[in-house]
């Protein structure tokens, strides 16, 4: 067991223990916000014909040679055709097909001309232009060519790898499984939100703060509601949460209090402690330990301290599980557009809003930096990296920054 690790040490003590979880496969349907889990190729050509971007005639620019407004070539309109629809002639020497958008080239046509640069009367059409062989015809495969890889596995799928896994044909997706995340809180003092406050008493609102960010991130949170500050109850809801979840999350209780218990109730179901308090500032009391090949992370109660140090710590892991590629938290340097007014003996992370400007980019501080203070979350897209031994902050000063 460690103790006062480094949150770099903390984050790959963690990868480290990770296994991504079983693959399946979902329709479509269902398929966003799911992770690939095997590459996915073409089998087909996008478009797979050759076909016409807009309205008008194919035609052969051959015919078109030394056409002018003055001596306009005359055609025979021999076929008219839509999308989704093949022309049943061949455009020949001297002849045009009408066609829509979308609609196949017909054979024989190697250039469409639209309907606004031609005259038409009955069946002769009239071109007074030269036309170049292959303008305004999208080739077959023009966005994906047949054998060509659409995915890697452990790709993010969004909405338009949706549409195009649609436009290869694919229906049935390979995906990793959801990651089942147990979250409880601990907590004599905590209440449900929607229940009546007691004096003392507060609402229990890490529970549903992690629990929102784990279904964003496209796992399955279980919602274990509270525990009482007593030991046998917390290892009880530990044990049940191990058979249910494929990772445990707590909040509170993991520091020195004379009711911090988690560490102890960690202790009561033999779980093996990998770490205990990490090296920054919110959230150092939180460990981690591992049972039955599972992660249990125990986060402080402070619901600001929490969500950093989910986002920071625990994010990472459940991406990494879920089978992604891309785990860890971006970093970028940026200029600070707010003061922070005190010294920082021990590693801060201070919650920012990120401001791209055309130079450069800017952070603003998005309100009250301590611990109890979730207001400041909102808005929250980058937590400043303060480094250790650091003095007060004054505007303008250059930071790294991790994007969440
Ligand atoms: P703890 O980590 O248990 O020492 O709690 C630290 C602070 O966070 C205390 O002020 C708690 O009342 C508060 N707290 C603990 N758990 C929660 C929770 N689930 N929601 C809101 N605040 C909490
Ligand atoms: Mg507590």
């Amino acid at each position: 067991m460690k103790s006062g690790v480094s949150m770099e040490e903390a984050q790959s003590l963690l990868l480290d223990q990770v296994t991504v979880v079983d693959t399946g496969v979902v329709s479509l349907l269902q398929a966003n916000g799911r992770v690939v889990s095997r590459k996915i190729c073409s089998m087909e050509n996008v478009p797979p014909f050759d076909r016409s971007p807009l309205d008008g005639y194919a035609l052969k620019a051959a015919d078109t040679q030394g056409a002018t407004p003055e001596h306009p070539v005359k055609l025979n309109v021999i076929e008219e055709i839509r999308a989704g629809f093949a022309a049943k002639k061949k455009v020949t020497p001297g002849t045009a097909i009408k066609l829509m958008t979308g609609a196949p080239m017909p054979a024989g046509a190697d250039v469409v001309i639209k309907y606004e640069a031609v005259k038409r009367e009955e069946n002769d059409l009239f071109v007074s232009e030269q036309l170049q062989s292959g303008s305004n015809v999208v080739l077959a495969g023009e966005d994906v060519v047949n054998g060509e890889v659409i995915v890697q596995p452990g790709e993010l799928i969004t909405p338009p790898l949706v549409g195009l896994l649609a436009a290869i044909g694919a229906e049935q997706i390979p995906v990793y499984n959801k990651v089942k995340i147990a979250i409880f809180s601990t907590g004599d003092e905590l209440v449900n939100p929607g229940e009546a406050l007691s004096p003392g008493k507060i609402h229990n609102s890490n529970l549903h703060s992690l629990g929102a960010r784990c279904f964003e991130l496209g796992a399955e949170p279980i919602y274990g509601g509270i525990v009482g500050d007593e030991l046998e109850k917390t290892a009880t809801k530990l044990r049940k949460a191990l058979t249910e979840a494929d990772i445990v999350i707590t909040t509170g209780g993991v520091s020195v209090g004379d009711f911090d218990l988690v560490p102890k109730a960690l202790q009561h179901i033999d779980a093996d402690v990998i770490f205990r308090r990490v090296k920054m500032k919110p959230g150092s009391p939180m460990m981690a330990a591992k049972k039955d090949h599972k992660l249990l992370i125990g986060l402080s109660g402070n619901p600001a301290a929490a969500f950093i140090t989910f986002d920071l710590l625990v994010v990472p892991v459940i991406k990494k599980m879920m089978g992604l590629r891309q785990v860890m938290p971006l970093t970028l340097e940026a200029v600070l557009d707010d003061p922070f007014e005190k010294s920082s003996p021990q590693r801060r992370f201070l919650r920012g809003r990120l401001k791209r400007e055309y130079v450069g980019s800017k952070i603003q501080l998005t309100g009250k930096q301590t611990n109890g203070v979730l207001k400041s979350m909102i808005g929250c897209d980058v937590l400043v990296d303060v480094p250790a031994g650091s003095g007060p902050l004054v505007c303008g000063q250059k930071v790294s920054a991790l994007l969440l």
